[in-house]
Formats: structure tokens, sequence, C-alpha cells
């Protein structure tokens, strides 16, 4: 086991890694087991998988805590607001990840809980809200209005009233935002995207220090079964051997590519935290205009999902849930770690096409 002193990078390569034995293999196998023999502590395969363990080893050195993965990082979602007592309140971002919001409502819908959405920037109205609440939702920065929240505020506003406090740390990744050193307690991933990193699979991932809350929540997926796949844990580990590599090359390529895009006069507004691979534009010319443009590319590629090596983008209001508080004429834009010259010429071409 590497020790703990070392720095994200080692740990991104090296956590989860075999013991390096005469003739071992230098990565974790992938194991395909329903189950294992009798006598052991995991028996069957929906409590244990060697090939999770490695993914779970890796990802919790990272974020700092013991991780549980999971199916997908709704699944993830889904398990955690389980953790919420009948009636009670859930306060969250209105601008949280869509399928977060649209489980949230269901649950409601439902009588389960009670949800309060509130504007993740108005950290006056967050702390207010967090008075009678069970369990805080932050994400931050938002998808894909790419707010902040003022996290160590809301935290301890939240631990004030008693309730858990979740950070979904999808967009930052761990090596932007370690959630778990601002005292909050559970860090949720959809490892889907930069995790993994090359929109080749679904997986999702929770991170805790609090060992109660631990093992409430690895009983729970026990109890409902949303785990991985083994090849989904084994593709999602080699994705970690590279995050760091990838998460500075979007980066990089995003920051340029802000500067240039500020410039273009198609582009009314770009909003970008001033960390990650993510950047929201909203075009001048309206929905119509942001529709051609998602058609009008070669390399950057129309599709929904993020945080893979190859560029995407697409408007988000084109999806029926979405909330009509982002606005119409919004693409989201999932910068990849290609060629930025490549990526805004591709891009500007485009662009000049609207104007
Ligand atoms: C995609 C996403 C999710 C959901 O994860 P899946 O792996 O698609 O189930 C949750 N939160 C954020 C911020 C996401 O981008």
């Amino acid at each position: 086991m590497p020790e703990k002193s070392l720095r994200p990078a080692t740990l991104a390569v090296t956590v989860g890694r075999p013991d390096a034995e005469p003739d071992a293999p230098l990565n974790v196998p992938i194991t395909m087991a329903s189950t294992y023999v009798a006598g052991g502590d995991t028996e069957y395969g929906r409590y244990g998988n060697p090939t999770w363990q490695a993914f779970e080893d890796a990802l919790g050195s990272l974020e700092g805590g013991r991780c549980i993965s999971f199916a997908s990082g709704l699944a993830a979602v889904a398990t955690i607001l389980d953790l919420v007592g009948q009636g009670q309140k859930v306060v969250a971002p209105r601008h949280s990840y869509n399928g977060t919001v649209m489980q949230l409502a269901d649950l409601e819908s439902r009588g389960r809980i009670v949800a309060h959405l509130v504007d993740i920037t108005n950290t006056d109205e967050v702390v207010a809200a967090c008075a009678d609440a069970s369990l805080v939702w932050l994400e931050s920065p938002t998808n894909p209005a790419l707010e902040i929240a003022d996290i160590p505020a809301v935290r301890a506003a939240a631990h004030e009233a008693g309730a858990y406090v979740v950070v979904d740390n999808t967009f930052a990744t761990p090596l932007r935002q370690q959630p778990l050193d601002m005292d909050v307690d559970i860090v949720v991933h959809s490892a889907t995207k930069y995790i993994a990193g090359h929109s080749d699979a679904l997986m999702g991932a929770v991170i805790t220090r609090d060992a109660e809350l631990f093992d409430v929540l690895k009983k729970r997926r026990d109890l409902i079964g949303a785990v991985p796949g083994t090849l989904e844990a084994y593709l999602a580990l080699r994705g970690i051997r590279t995050l760091h590599l990838r998460v500075e090359r979007a980066e990089e390529n995003a920051k340029e590519l802000v500067r240039r895009l500020e410039e273009h006069p198609a582009v009314d507004e770009v909003r970008y935290p001033g960390f990650g691979g993510i950047i929201s534009v909203v075009l001048g010319q309206g929905a119509m205009a942001a529709d051609l443009l998602t058609r009008k590319t070669s390399l950057w590629i129309h599709a929904t999902s993020l945080g893979g090596v190859e560029s995407t983008f697409e408007r988000r209001r084109r999806w029926s849930s979405e909330p009509a508080t982002i606005p119409d004429a919004l693409v989201r834009m999932s910068v990849g770690v290609e060629d930025v010259d490549d990526l805004w010429d591709d891009l500007r071409r485009a662009l000049d096409d609207l104007v």
C-alpha cells in the first residue's frame, strides 16, 4: 500500500496495484465471479469484487476517504438520498445535475421527502434553508450553469442543524477540490465522466471518512444491488491512471478556448469557473443558432455527457427536463485533450458562419 503522504499524480498511478512480486501482473486483473468459495469475507458477487476494490482504493486515496463503487452516478445519488428519513427535508441547488433534480422531484411526489431547491450562489438563502434540513446536497460547480457554492459556510450551517452534507464532485474531480478536507460528510461522483474519462463506461462512487456512514451506505448497496460490472471497474481504474494528465490538458485547453471565445462576436456570455474542462457559452442569436453550431463542427461532437478525452458539446435546453432558468441558447462544452488550435479552428469556422 503506498503511503498517505504521496501526491495525487503518484496516488493515481500506483494505488490499487497488486503487490510487486515476481510474475505478478502490474495491474489488477478483471475478476469475473458471481460467487466465491465459502468461508471468506466476500462470499457473493453483490458484496464485493477484487477489481472494484482496486478502483475503490484508488479513488478513495485521491478523495481522502473510503470509497464504495456503484453501477452509475445516479445509483450512488439514489443510495445517498435513501438516508433521508420519511418526510424530511433535502436542500439542493436548483441547477444540480438534471437526474439528481428528477430524483428529488420523484421522491417528493411520492411523499418521501421535502425538496427545497436553492440558488447555490446565494449563500444567505442556502444557509437559511439549512435550518431544518436533514440532508444538504451541494454540487459545485453546478451542471451546466457552472455556479460555485461557498462549501465551508454551507457545511457549517448544515452541521449546526444536524444535517448531512454531500458534495457532487464530478465536475471538479479530486484533483481540483477535496470536499472531505472541508469536513463534508459524503462525496459523490459520476465516475462515468472524468474518473473513467473515455466515454465508454457508466459508473458511480461514494466516498466518506465516517465509518458509520460507510457501513450504512455499503449495506444499502448490498441490499439494493446497484453494483458496477467488473469490466467497468477495470476501465474506470485504468482511467484514473491518467486522470491528472487528462484534467491538466483539458483545463489548459479550456482556459485558452475561454480567452478566444470571449472575443468572438457570436458569443454573448462565457461561463467558466476558473478551473476544469467545462465551459458554458450563451450565443447571442438564440437557440436555433446554438443548435446549428452543434451540427456544423467536425471535431467537436454533438453529444450529451462530458469529461471524456474527446471534445463534446450540446445545447442543454434541447432536453425538456432542463430548468427554464438555464438560458435557451446555452451550449455546454466539455473540452477534451486534443490540440487546442485544431479545436479552435473547428469551432471558429462554425461560429463565424453564425454572424
Ligand atoms: C452525469 C452526472 C451524474 C449522473 O451520473 P451517471 O453516471 O450518468 O448516472 C451526476 N452528477 C453529475 C454532476 C453528472 O454530471
